[in-house]
């Protein structure tokens, strides 16, 4: 199956191919989108579990204060009851009544009706009844009371209880007064209890002065004969709106709500009756009802304070920032995890991909070992378990040992295959060198000792068919991954040929060392290498007589024969070398050499140079010892250039000598003169005495004159009884005197038998730009003259 038929997905719908931060977006998206109906729906769940909060405080509010309201207008009724029932109240029992009224009201007073006429009676009996200073009085600007001035009638508080520091104020006139007159004639005509309009309240503190009065006629008792429909007084409650309103609540800084209170029965401005100090808070919450006490509507506004919003905030922005932190850290996570995931995968792949790339190397080097053990005929490849049971057998194998594979692997041993007595003998020789016994398949496969396991030997293997073949076999074991030992490998190579052409070599050698042996002096191989070093690769043994030195101490190194070579010798020898090497020639030199035991001795050396493929060139050649064909070709020479009756040197040897000497000459180096001599008469001498006496005539006449020479001078016969003297470095003048000499040392000393022999003698000194044959024929001039002037003289040498 293909690994792209599916294609793998994060959580089941993101295919793997997207990105990690385009996943990473589409969830923050998600988790704001969430978040964001999470907060609107948490919002408006607070909104509306606010707003009931709100509706039920303020619906507890409003009933509290209704509550209250009709409270103040009960106790005011039941005041009014206590005076009408009572008939007449004393201050006492006034006291007695609204003392334990004095709650959430600032004052309860009673004030009678009194007429203009009645004014003075009324204050003195006030005063008598202990008031002193008691007179009807109105405020003045300032706030203070001062007697009212004359009016038909007056309604001065008579009675008051006051929870007021600053006392009651009694006398005060309510008729005095705009608003609270006309609270009186209100609460008058409606037979019942008025309200004032919002006033300022007399003797109470500032922060309570805002307030209301409340009044209500006290009519005559129902038990008087006399019923008038006109009250003859009032009680009246003095209300501070906040001492009302905040009583028994807490703070107003801890309020939850905000009240206002607006007396709709009153024009705008100075309508409103209460408001809480701690203000509103924002919000659009609101509520408004309207309330009643006695003939006044109040509008009760509540709102919810700051204090309330606080205390009942919203958790929606909390949520929005957990939420987009949560939906950050998701998406975060969620990248991380893709990308991770995405990177595993990739990596995956990646190997999947190697893998698969590695098992079909594997199966094309599988592939190509079976190929190379079956293509390798020639070399036999046998595998063994630990057991040495064998478990490959390739076609080389099969060829070498004429076995099917089929029939050997799993069935036979290698050992099986083996010579046992060799085996054995190998066994034993093994034991020998360790001390131990050695088993027969280690000392098949090594030579016994625990590291070795590696190395190439030679064993006798025995075909199918019986016959023998030889082999060299390696040994190695076979390693696991782990470097266990789990089998050997064995590698045979047919060796039968290479020991036959070994065997043809050394045969060959033998051949070469016997005739080597027998041939006169040594042959030899000489190579210089690259580098210019020379050596002797093979030398047979006859150089040591040649050199008198080992022949293996030439191996490596020739330059002990050059040591050998005589010193006026050497440098040709090497220079002919040189030669040789350079232009491939043939090489033959004659030379000698100084050898310790048998002395100075000629040896002749030829040899055939090739170029190496190296470098450098190795000559094939012979040297032999010719000392003593040298002696034979020294003596032959010497017999060439000498005469054989006189024993001196003949014409041959005289004209080498002036060639050599008139080179020397010719070159600037020394002088050279010639005697020419020819005995006179030697014919008479034949003539006379016979020619055996002329030639010992001949012979003794070379004697006195060899006698009388130079060592460097050179005699010599140039033919019958004509001499010629060769005097290197010898001018004309020089010459001439030996000439004398020698023509005086003859003609000295007879001859015995013969007498006296003279002879006449030339001279000729080498001229510049002469030739030998112009030398030669001056001296001959110089005989011819001496002749003809009369013989037995010598001529001066000619112009
Ligand atoms: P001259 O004074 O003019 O030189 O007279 P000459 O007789 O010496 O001169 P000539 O050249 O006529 O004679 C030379 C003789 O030397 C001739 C020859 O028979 C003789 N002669 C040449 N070679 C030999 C030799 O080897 N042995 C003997 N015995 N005689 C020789
Ligand atoms: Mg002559
Ligand atoms: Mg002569």
């Amino acid at each position: 199956m293909s690994l792209h038929s599916v294609r793998p997905k994060i959580l089941g719908f993101i295919s793997e191919d997207a990105s990690a931060g385009l996943v990473a977006l589409l969830v923050m998206l998600c988790g704001c989108v969430l978040t964001g109906l999470l907060a609107w729906s948490t919002f408006n769940l607070y909104q509306q579990q606010l707003r009931q909060r709100f509706q039920l405080l303020a619906s507890e509010r409003y009933s509290r204060i209704e509550e209250r309201f009709e409270d103040q207008e009960q106790r005011l009724d039941g005041l009014k009851r206590f005076f009408i029932n009572s008939g007449s109240v004393s201050r006492q029992d006034f006291d007695g009544y609204t003392q334990p009224l004095l709650h959430r009201t600032q004052a309860y007073a009673w004030a009678p009706r009194v007429s203009g006429t009645e004014r003075g009676l009324f204050e003195r009996r006030v005063r008598e009844q202990g008031v002193s200073h008691f007179s009807i009085s109105d405020l003045d600007a300032d706030g203070k009371l001062q007697r009212a001035p004359e009016r038909a009638e007056y309604v001065p508080v008579l009675y008051s209880q006051t929870q007021s520091a600053l006392g009651s104020p009694l006398g005060f006139d309510l008729l005095g007064q705009p608003l609270r007159r006309d609270t009186l004639e209100r609460a008058r005509s409606r037979g019942g209890a008025a309200v004032s309009q919002p006033v300022r309240l007399v003797g109470v503190e500032p922060s309570y002065a805002r307030g209301i009065v409340l009044a209500t006629p006290v009519s005559v008792r129902a038990t008087m004969p006399v019923l008038s429909s006109e009250p003859y007084g009032y009680v009246i409650a003095v209300i501070s709106m906040r001492q009302l309103v905040v009583d028994g609540l807490p703070e107003q800084n801890h309020d939850n709500l905000f009240v206002q209170i607006i007396d709709l029965s009153t024009d705008e401005a100075s309508g409103q009756l209460y408001e809480s100090s701690n203000g509103p808070g924002a919000s659009s919450l609101s509520m408004t009802r309207v309330l009643s006490l006695a003939d006044h509507d109040y509008q009760v506004n509540i709102r919810p304070s700051a204090l309330f919003l606080q205390a009942n905030h919203s958790s929606a922005s909390s949520q929005v920032v957990l939420g987009g932190l949560l939906s950050l850290l998701l998406s975060a996570l969620l990248y991380v995890l893709v990308s991770q995931r995405q990177r595993a995968l990739r990596l995956v792949e990646q190997r999947t991909e190697e893998l698969r790339v590695r098992e079909q190397e594997l199966r094309g080097t599988h592939g190509k070992l079976r190929s190379v053990l079956n293509a390798a005929t020639q070399v036999a490849i046998i595998a063994t378990d630990l057991r040495g049971v064998i478990s490959t057998f390739n076609a080389g194998a099969e060829h070498m040992l004429g076995y099917k594979s089929a029939e050997v692997v799993g069935h036979m041993t290698l050992e099986s295959l083996h010579l046992p007595e060799e085996l054995n003998a190998r066994a034993q020789a093994l034991g020998q060198r360790y001390g131990r016994q050695i088993p027969i398949s280690q000392a098949m496969l090594g030579d016994g000792s625990e590291a070795s396991g590696d190395a190439t030997r030679e064993w006798t293997l025995v075909r199918h068919d019986g016959s023998h073949l030889a082999v060299n076999m390696l040994a190695t074991p076979v390693l696991d991954d782990h470097g266990l030992w789990v089998g050997h490998l064995a590698i045979c190579i047919d060796i039968t040929e290479r020991k036959r052409v070994h065997e043809a070599l050394a045969a060959r050698d033998r051949l070469l060392k016997k005739l080597s042996a027998h041939v006169p002096g040594g042959i030899y191989q000489f190579q210089i290498d690259a580098e210019g070093h020379p050596s002797f690769p093979y030398v047979s043994d006859g150089i040591r007589d040649i050199y008198e030195i080992e022949p293996q101490q030439l191996q490596l190194d020739a330059e002990p024969v050059f040591t050998r070579i005589h010193p006026d010798d050497v440098a040709r020898v090497r220079s002919s070398i040189r030669t040789s090497a350079k232009q491939l020639s043939l090489w033959r030199e004659e030379y000698r050499v100084q050898l310790p035991q048998r002395g100075l001795r000629w040896v002749r050396g030829e040899a055939t140079p090739e170029r190496l493929a190296a470098g450098g060139v190795l000559w094939h050649g012979n040297l032999s010892d010719i000392s003593d064909l040298k002696r034979v070709e020294e003596e032959l020479r010497a017999l060439s250039v000498t005469d054989s009756l006189t024993g001196i040197h003949n014409r041959r040897y005289f004209q080498e000598r002036l060639q050599t000497e008139m080179a020397r000459v010719e070159r600037g180096v020394g002088d050279l003169a010639v005697i020419m001599l020819d005995i006179d008469h030697f014919k008479r001498i034949n003539d006379q005495y016979g020619h055996a006496v002329g030639d010992r005539v001949l012979r003794a006449v070379c004697e006195r004159i060899s006698h009388r020479l130079r060592r460097t001078d050179v005699f010599c016969r140039l033919g019958g009884e004509e001499f010629m003297v060769l005097c290197p470095d010898t001018d004309g003048q020089q010459a001439s005197v030996l000439a004398d000499e020698l023509w005086r040392g003859l003609r000295g000393s007879p001859i015995e038998g013969v007498g006296v022999v003279t002879a006449s003698f030339g001279i000729a000194s080498w001229r510049q730009h002469e030739g030998a044959d112009g030398l030669l024929l001056r001296a001959d001039s110089g005989v011819y003259a001496a002749k003809q002037a009369g013989r037995d003289r010598v001529q001066a040498e000619m112009a």
